[in-house]
């Protein structure tokens, strides 16, 4: 019974999580715009049986009691849930429940016309209007770049098809996979200063020391996967544009950038910690 509530719990405390961080990340988008209810359902299942089988093993094959576990959940799940759940259920499974959802659509014409630059990867536009393109999957049969509806209305057939470039770039030198050592990575060191620089705990403490406790462990994780992660995504932006600018042709995905600048209101030329600014990445993709 408690292996049931404690995997239903992180189940979906973690969804709620990454719906929050892609609406921050997004900004225009609402927080139920991403994908239909019938998905986020099914993720959430899928989450609840991984990690009821992974606490499930925990306990009959290593021994530990759930109770035990409770006391310094924070610290061993951690690890688990962002190494063996994001690696096991997030890249392999998860693309193929997106996939699914009634908001994307398979667009066999955008593949037909790109098929000399997707090496056979699948394209899928959604419905909703973002500015924004996306490769996900790390399966040969469950990779895909998805478009906006807005992208694909607003674009040229050659700014499209530096967009897609782009994006086929992120999937075809492993991208994906690469974003997720950088978290396990990021993961580690959180793993760690909670075990060796200052020992997380939530065993019967008082609520505000237990509350310390939590705002540190949130700190030791949430500071190394954010800057590691940007830093990271930083390096592979550089090289996706790169690889558009040899694919599609550099004046195709310079095009693009500043089309996506303009749509964003100028977004793209400010970058962030993740994204080098418009007048860096264009330097970047006409000196390779
Ligand atoms: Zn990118």
């Amino acid at each position: 019974m408690d292996l049931i509530v404690i995997s239903f719990l992180f189940a979906f405390a973690q969804i709620v999580v990454e719906l929050i961080m892609q609406v921050i990340a997004t900004r225009t988008l609402k927080f139920f715009d991403f994908f239909s209810w019938k998905t986020m359902i099914l993720d959430f299942l899928f989450r609840w049986l991984v990690l009821y089988v992974f606490y499930a093993i925990i306990y009959f094959v290593i021994g530990f009691q759930v109770v035990d576990m409770f006391g310094n959940i924070i610290v061993f799940t951690s690890i688990f849930i962002g190494v063996v759940l994001v690696s096991i259920y997030g890249y392999a499974l998860k693309p193929i429940i997106i996939f699914r959802d009634k908001k994307l659509s398979r667009s066999t014409n955008h593949e037909k016309t790109y098929q000399d630059i997707l090496f056979g990867n699948k394209i899928y536009i959604h419905t909703k209007n973002f500015n924004n393109a996306y490769a996900i999957g790390i399966l040969k049969f469950a990779k895909g770049v998805i478009l906006s509806n807005e992208l694909v209305e607003k674009m040229s057939p050659d700014e499209l098809k530096g967009i897609i470039a782009h994006e086929v770039g992120h999937l075809k030198r492993n991208h994906i996979f690469k974003l997720y050592l950088a978290f396990v990575v990021a993961i580690a060191i959180g793993y760690f200063c909670s075990v060796y620089v200052f020992p997380i705990t939530f065993a019967k403490l008082p609520i505000h020391e237990a509350f310390q406790h939590a705002i540190k462990g949130g700190i030791f994780y949430g500071v190394p996967i954010w800057i590691i992660s940007s830093l990271t995504q930083r390096v592979l932006e550089y090289e996706a544009d790169a690889y558009a600018g040899t694919l599609a042709g550099k004046e195709h995905i310079i095009a693009a950038l500043n089309k996506l600048d303009e749509m964003s209101g100028g977004k793209v030329s400010q970058g962030n910690l993740a994204y080098p600014t418009l007048e860096q990445r264009i330097a970047n993709i006409l000196k390779s």
